[in-house]
């Protein structure tokens, strides 16, 4: 399928890729592959700005990133919850993008979303993978935001019924999944040179103007823009500092490292 893509990246907020692994996904795309975003939920609880708002910045930041697809879910913001409903409005998503290799939050962390976001990834990753589990493609994102009260905890079927126009979608498990550890402090199990994307990685977080424009709304909660650069620039530093680079971005994999060519490995040891 040409239209598959061949990174998507899942997280529970609007944002947070942008934070964790936004250099990565606007590096790849430099590199002529094809990216996405899937956002759980848009927003709702957030102290600042509307969820309408958001979706607008994330549009604009999916744009500086150079992302080919982006969507936001609308499981409950503050309450992700990993229930066979929710698995299947993922796995529904994995099986029309069809990615090689899928971004997951790490699966410990301070916001329960998050480490949420994580396991409900990986399940939905595996769900995706299962040849007898039908799933159909949603006619729209508005007829599943109808159908989900956020009250269901699981065992009920909601991903084969959307519709009578919906068509049956081929199973599909992606090959890769990593973990994007940036929120949590975790030794990472590789990292990636954004050296060249740092900047606009910055802009693109920049984009949410509601959510870190200088303001009084949330002022004891949210760093001011200056406060905030400096913060994003030192973690950036700091993982570049292990890779032996300026600006680096962390990841986990549970696998162990495939080396073909121990002259190719990279990182300098003393
Ligand atoms: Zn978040």
């Amino acid at each position: 399928m040409t239209s598959a893509l061949d990174i998507f990246a899942i997280a529970a907020h609007r944002d947070d890729v942008e934070q964790t692994c936004g250099g990565t996904l606007l590096k790849m795309a430099q590199r002529g592959h094809r990216t996405g975003i899937l956002d759980l939920t848009q927003g709702e609880m957030g102290t600042r700005g509307t969820t309408e708002q958001r979706a607008h910045e994330a549009t604009e930041a999916a744009k500086i990133l150079r992302v080919a697809w982006r969507q936001a879910l609308n499981i409950p913001d503050g309450r992700v919850e990993n229930t066979w409903e929710n698995r299947l409005k993922v796995a529904r998503v994995i099986r029309e993008q069809r990615p090689r290799v899928v971004i997951l939050p790490y699966w410990k962390g301070r916001h329960p979303d998050h480490y949420t976001a994580s396991v409900l990834g990986y399940e939905a990753c595996f769900a995706a993978g299962l040849a007898k589990l039908e799933l159909t493609s949603a006619v729209s994102t508005q007829q599943s935001a109808v159908s989900h009260s956020g009250e269901a905890s699981g065992g009920r079927d909601a991903g084969a019924t959307v519709s009578d126009q919906a068509l049956p979608l081929p199973p599909h498990r992606p090959f890769k999944i990593v973990y994007a550890t940036l929120y949590y402090d975790v030794r990472p199990t590789f990292v990636v040179d954004i050296t060249d994307q740092f900047e606009a990685r910055f802009r693109s977080l920049m984009a949410y103007k509601s959510q870190f424009s200088d303001q009084e709304a949330g002022k004891d909660l949210f760093p001011a823009e200056a406060e905030l650069r400096s913060r994003i620039e030192a973690m950036a530093r700091f993982y570049g500092m292990l890779g032996g680079v300026t600006y680096a971005e962390p990841f986990l994999q549970k696998e162990v490292g495939l080396v073909d060519d121990l002259l190719a490995i990279p990182v300098k040891s003393i």
